[in-house]
């Protein structure tokens, strides 16, 4: 068979997240036709959102939801409210989310979509108004058995349960599986708020067993105090790791005797803005925000943003080791620098998965009727991590790569399995 012919897009994510299929596939000398198959979306929707603003003119935005693969089960991804939203973007995010389930181990495919809105334009009414009718063209294409869209950038809680209740009228009957994120009063799962920082805690905990570190001599910095960095210090805090510095956009708070994390993160919630502006304890340095990254600890846990170490600052971490809690925190660039510097580095679609893990155990609770426990929730998520992490740690070991690509290939793997399995009728 010839070469598979390269798809390309100008889109920097879809270009990115593309090559770092095809390099996987190769790598692990996929079929040609599986890799074509997998290199396309099953399913782009487009679709307008005529919605009537607060002054009675008439707007209309464009919405996407894209299916990248149905090969393991139903597609499962976040809806994003955000000016940039476009359907190579959404594309990209659903082709990745495709291999974050696969990883997880969990019986989903991969979906995304989004409305290119500005929400800090939008009144809550004009907000409401685009959800319903956002999922009212969509409903042929979302339920609980083909596609369960979550909460992503700037939607939540509140939007969720208006995409569940309009779709829920639209149906006649509740549907509350067909959407995950919802808060715990409406279908949602206790657990969930912090499911995505136990999952990073335990990927970091893990990395450190397998270098044979102790976790009560092991010292941490963690970058961004929102959901994600506050609850994956706690954890660590927890495990009696020594949480030495924390950050967000206010600067970086270190203490060389351990941050105190409940203290904090009780500072943030009482914060109107939710941030350690003002946070004090005995032994506390106030620093740059840039200079969490380049202090001398075991763990670095970069979980703000994306491209957060790239080629101008990376290689000025002194870090022993790096657990991706953001998506995407290091540039391809980065990657390279710090790859050469010899640090270990979990990947991001392993260390963040423990919200879509999270998201799963909701469906699989809607689906039930029946709700855990957060101690049982955090239980199997706990028990899940550790496996998923052993399994890519053995990967890399086995193939001799890196922590990224073995998890690329892992995932891939199970889903060109399944589409093998399943065959290319449909
Ligand atoms: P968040 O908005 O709750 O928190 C972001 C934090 O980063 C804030 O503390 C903010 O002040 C800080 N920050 C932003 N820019 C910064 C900068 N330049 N320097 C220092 N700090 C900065 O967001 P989140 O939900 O915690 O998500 C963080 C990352 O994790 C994102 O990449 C997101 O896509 C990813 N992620 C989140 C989840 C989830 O369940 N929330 C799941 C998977 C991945």
């Amino acid at each position: 068979m010839m070469a598979v012919k390269r798809r390309s897009s100008h889109d920097v994510l879809l270009s990115t997240a593309l090559e770092n299929f095809y390099n996987a596939a190769e790598e692990m000398g996929l079929e040609d036709d599986l890799i074509e198959i997998l290199s396309r979306s099953e399913r782009r929707v487009c679709v307008s959102i005529p919605v009537e603003m607060d002054d009675g003119t008439v707007r209309v935005f464009d919405g996407y939801r894209v299916v990248h693969s149905s090969a393991l089960g139903p597609a499962k991804g976040g809806i994003r409210f955000h000016p940039q939203v476009s359907l190579d973007e959404t594309e990209a995010l659903a082709f990745m989310m495709t291999w974050k389930c696969s990883l997880a181990g969990i019986p989903y495919g991969g979906g995304k979509g989004g409305v290119c809105c500005d929400p800090l334009e939008l009144s809550l009414k004009e907000k409401e108004r685009i959800t319903r009718t956002f999922a009212a063209r969509i409903e042929p294409f979302v339920g609980a058995w083909s596609d369960v869209p979550a909460p992503d950038v700037n939607t939540g809680p509140q939007e969720m349960v208006w995409f569940m209740d309009t779709i829920s009228k639209i149906r006649g009957h509740l549907d509350p599986a067909v959407f995950t994120g919802k808060p715990v009063s409406l279908w949602g799962s206790k657990g969930r708020n912090a499911a995505t920082g136990l999952g990073v805690a335990t990927c970091a905990l893990e990395l450190l067993r397998v270098m044979g570190k102790d976790p009560k001599t092991a010292t941490a910095a963690v970058q961004g105090f929102g959901n994600v960095g506050s609850f994956t210090a706690k954890f660590l805090h927890d495990a009696g790791v020594k949480v030495v510095a924390i950050c967000d956009i206010t600067g970086t708070y270190y203490c060389k005797d351990g941050i105190d994390v409940n203290k904090a993160m009780a500072h943030t919630q009482s914060n109107p803005k939710k941030l350690l502006e003002g946070y004090t304890q005995p032994g506390l340095e106030k620093r740059g925000p840039e200079e969490v990254l380049f202090l001398d600890v075991d763990v670095l846990l970069p979980c703000a943003m994306e491209g957060t170490l790239n080629k101008t600052n990376a290689d000025k971490v002194k870090a022993k080791y790096i657990v991706e809690g953001a998506n995407g925190p290091l540039t391809p660039e980065a990657d390279e620098i710090l790859k050469s510097k010899g640090i270990p580095i979990v990947p991001d679609f392993l260390a963040n998965s423990g919200g879509v893990i999270g998201s799963y155990f909701e469906w699989c609770q809607n689906l039930a009727g029946f709700f855990w426990s957060e101690e049982e929730y955090n239980q199997r998520l706990v028990t899940i991590m550790k496996s998923n992490f052993q399994r890519v740690w053995e990967y890399s070991k086995e193939k001799n790569v890196l922590m990224r690509r073995a998890a690329f290939m892992v995932a891939i793997k199970r889903v060109a399995d399944a589409v093998k399995m399943r065959g290319v009728f449909l």
